[in-house]
């Protein structure tokens, strides 16, 4: 009984002594919690940028353009131009999130293995249009990865409408629909169980151009922003930009940084259920 009058006596001397300490605490893992939990940061996080592939799609310039953006959110950047990087372990088991603009071209096995893996053990991946969803035609795994193919783009370069479909997901939240000038509107294959937070509707007038044959796909509506989980890794996707322009556009810009954000945070966090399906069934 002495013992523990003493012991609560104790107790009270060390809370008074160390109460400042203990709220500290309390505030900065509540501000963890609230920083990380419900919206993701770039803050701290290490990111590979890979560019190369097709010129088209102006890998050296996204350079320019993506890379400031990123270290001025506060993201700790490596810039590759090359596919190596993908079989350095070392460097990949490091990674938050991989950023691969890398239109077309070939990936070989070992390096293909390297990225997959990363991926599974956590890091997130991520691009837009052809850097991440038109590179490797070849790799079936590689388009099970993204959760997407590049199959043609109607019209070429055309104007087009964004919908947003998920509002309360943090990638799309407070974000209107949209419109986009001359740049491709990508028809893709998409894996129907993804989380589609944006999609965009083939207008007949829009695509089909006076004495251009383009196969028809009026009222066609195409997922063009998505999420899924590869493993333990977070996949995020964008069909806009084909030109580096398109980020000029503030919509595009914001939804692109909120992707990357929410994909580097797969080792943090326990993984979201984003099985979709397109069509429900019981
Ligand atoms: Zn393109």
């Amino acid at each position: 009984m002495i013992n523990e009058v003493k012991n609560d006596k104790k107790f009270m001397i060390y809370l008074k002594h160390h109460s400042i300490l203990i709220i500290a605490l309390l505030f900065y893992s509540l501000s963890l919690y609230s920083q990380s939990e419900k919206e993701p940061t770039l803050k701290g996080k290490k990111i590979i940028y890979v560019f190369g592939g097709w010129e088209g799609h102006f890998p050296k310039q996204s350079v320019n353009v993506i890379v400031p953006k990123l270290r001025a959110a506060g993201a700790d950047v490596k810039v590759f131009n090359n596919l190596r990087v993908y079989t350095n372990k070392k460097i990949m088991d490091n990674a938050d999130l991989i950023i691969q603009i890398w239109t077309m071209g070939k990936i070989s096995e070992k390096q293909f293995e390297g990225l997959q893996s990363a991926i599974m053990s956590g890091t997130g991946f991520s691009g837009w249009h052809g850097g991440m969803g038109d590179a490797f035609r070849d790799n079936l795994k590689y388009q099970f990865m993204v959760g997407g193919q590049f199959i043609f783009h109607p019209g070429g370069k055309i104007d087009y409408g964004i919908n947003i479909i998920d509002k309360k997901d943090p990638i799309t939240k407070d974000i209107s629909d949209f419109s986009l000038k001359n740049t491709e509107q990508y028809y893709m294959l998409v894996d129907p169980n993804t989380k589609v937070l944006a999609v965009s509707k083939f207008v007949k007038d829009r695509y089909e151009k006076p004495g251009k044959k383009e196969i028809k796909v009026t009222g066609s509506v195409m997922p063009v922003v998505w999420k899924k989980n590869y493993g333990k890794g977070r996949v995020f996707y964008s069909s806009i930009g084909h030109f580096m322009t398109d980020f000029d556009v503030p919509e595009v810009l914001k939804i692109q940084m909120r992707g990357f954000a929410w994909a580097s945070e797969g080792k943090y966090h326990k993984k979201e259920d984003l099985i979709n399906p397109f069509i429900k069934i019981k």
